[in-house]
């Protein structure tokens, strides 16, 4: 089983600070780190690899620092790291960057399994993983708990409004994946680290995975962001006073007008 899991290195914090004139994240200053979802997926991926065997290879694109998250994949047990570092990636939307990873995973070839995580906590839009499906034409199941294989399918459970589903998927397939139920945070021991440096990171151009100018960068990108804002939120409260007694007659009289309850 030869498994992609894609990786993205975004800023430690889910506050994320935005350039109110450019609307470009700031990142300068602020500490990075594997983006959370994507140790999901990793770790689910460490699994499937120790029950089926194969390959378990990561690819992140970014600037040249995302090589830090590719090394503690490989610190974890991943077999090989590739980065998609390159100008010409910069200025690049969700569609842009989706199909700059699918070549990246074209030329890597011969997949069975690609995992993403289901968002990124900075971008945080959950386009990547469906966009880099649709670029690869493979099928795609998004917001998964768990994933594993059986038959040569891929086994999921799904999370929906109450409750999950159980899916399959033919192979190759896409997965984004939220956190496994039984999740257990892995992290890699100092050996593990120290040998980690010495496994090359494969840094691939635009050219080198043969993505087109023209589907990169801005030009690339349709999307447009008119403004981005912190949602303001407009809360009505109304607090109750008086002994307990009135206090429960005004929470039920409450309920009643707003037909919680009859
Ligand atoms: C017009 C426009 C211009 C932009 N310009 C820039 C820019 O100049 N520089 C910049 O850094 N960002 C830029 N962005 C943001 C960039 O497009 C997103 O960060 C990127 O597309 C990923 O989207 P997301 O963060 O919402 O990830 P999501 O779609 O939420 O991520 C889901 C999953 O996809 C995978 N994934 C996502 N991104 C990567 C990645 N880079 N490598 C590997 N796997 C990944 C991971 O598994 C992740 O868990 C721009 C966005 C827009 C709309």
């Amino acid at each position: 089983m030869n498994i992609v899991v894609c990786i993205k290195q975004v800023p430690d914090s889910d506050k994320v600070k935005v350039n109110p004139e450019t609307g470009t994240i700031i990142r300068a200053g602020v500490p990075s780190i594997l983006n959370p979802y994507d140790h999901f997926a990793l770790e689910n991926a460490l699994k499937i690899k120790k029950d089926t065997g194969g390959k378990l290879t990561v690819i992140s694109m970014g600037p040249p620092q995302a090589v830090e998250v590719i090394k503690l994949a490989l610190s974890l047990g991943a077999d090989r790291g590739i980065l998609l570092s390159d100008r010409a990636f910069a200025g690049s939307d969700t569609w842009a960057t989706s199909y700059a990873i699918s070549k990246g995973i074209e030329k890597i070839g011969n997949y069975d399994l690609i995992l993403c995580g289901q968002m990124a906590i900075d971008g945080d839009t959950a386009q990547t993983g469906p966009g880099i499906a649709h670029h690869l034409k493979i099928p795609q199941i998004t917001f998964c708990e768990n994933v594993s294989i059986a038959n040569g399918k891929a086994e999921v459970s799904k999370l929906v409004d109450g409750g999950t589903l159980d899916m399959q998927a033919e192979l190759p397939a896409l997965i984004t994946m939220t956190m496994p139920s039984d999740y257990l945070g892995i992290y890699p021991s100092f050996l593990d680290v120290f040998d980690a440096q010495d496994k090359p990171v494969e840094t691939w151009s635009a050219q080198d995975v043969g993505a087109e100018a023209k589907n990169l960068g801005l030009e690339g990108s349709p999307t447009r962001v008119d403004k981005i804002y912190a949602p303001e939120r407009k809360v009505q409260g109304e607090i109750f006073s008086g002994s307990a007694n009135e206090l429960a007659d005004k929470v039920l009289e409450f309920l009643k007008q707003g037909r919680f309850i009859k």
